[in-house]
């Protein structure tokens, strides 16, 4: 049984893909009797631009002032926290500082990740070179200390099929250094909503991975299961009943309840 209700990466009309404003979301939380529920629309980032859709750096202070009347308007009702989802990349820790002045906290959602020079979308990770290259950029984010949980750390195994001792390694590095660094690893309920696909004949989930996730239980590191909402339907449906299966069938004691310092 669940005794803290919450959900704490939710996304809204701002990023452009998502439905539903911060309100929606939060009235919908209220309407499932959430104690707790983090905003946490894609972040303004100048440098992808051109890459991704989200909202942009000129949007971000209406993002803030719609945060602010929530906060305040459901204050009786439920706990709103104040978050963004966005990259790491070396050289940007100014803007991340910045963000952070206005929010509780970060989530890292790696989608990129740079290669000579170039950025390449997580979902084109096939290589082990590459999956090196996104180990390293989310052990150097999760010593800087700006991010608080990781979304979808698996991502990087999106293309595979059997899961090589190479790549169980790699992630042993990543969910070791979460726990180093007391990140929590997420389990992103999206997967559970997404399509299948298909590896050498054979059907297999983008993410939870359950190799990954085995080593997660078997290190002992920080684990929740985020809705990763891009509709307000999506705080309460079948995919986070799914994600809490999953989690219960590996013995993983998923967190509930975000605490910030
Ligand atoms: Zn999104
Ligand atoms: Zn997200």
């Amino acid at each position: 049984m669940r005794t803290y209700k919450a959900n704490y990466h939710t996304h809204c009309d701002l990023c452009k893909h998502a439905k539903g404003s911060i309100e929606d979301y939060v009235l919908k939380a209220i309407e499932h009797g959430f104690d707790a529920i983090g905003i946490t629309d894609h972040a303004p980032f100048d440098f992808l631009n051109e890459r991704s859709v989200r909202m942009t750096s000129e949007e971000y202070p209406e993002y803030i002032r719609q945060l602010k009347h929530a906060i305040v308007h459901y204050l009786d009702f439920i706990l709103i926290y104040r978050g963004l989802e966005i990259e790491y990349f070396n050289g940007y820790h100014k803007h991340y500082e910045s963000l952070l002045e206005h929010l509780d906290y970060l989530i890292l959602g790696q989608h990129y990740i740079e290669k000579e020079g170039e950025l390449l979308s997580v979902y084109k990770i096939k290589s082990i070179e590459d999956m090196q290259i996104y180990k390293e950029t989310l052990i150097k984010a999760m010593h800087t200390g700006y991010f608080k949980i990781i979304a979808h750390p698996d991502i990087f195994l999106i293309n595979q099929g059997q899961i090589s001792d190479e790549m169980k390694a790699i992630s042993r590095e990543i969910i070791q250094t979460a726990k180093k660094t007391d990140t929590i690893l997420e389990i992103n309920a999206n997967g559970f909503r997404k399509k299948k696909h298909q590896v050498d004949g054979q059907y297999y989930m983008a993410y939870p991975r359950i190799e990954f996730w085995k080593i997660v239980k078997e290190e002992n590191a920080r684990a929740m299961i985020n809705a990763d909402a891009h509709d307000p339907n999506q705080l309460v449906d079948q995919a986070i009943e799914l994600a809490y299966e999953f989690a219960r069938h590996l013995s993983i004691a998923v967190e509930e309840e975000l605490v910030l310092d």
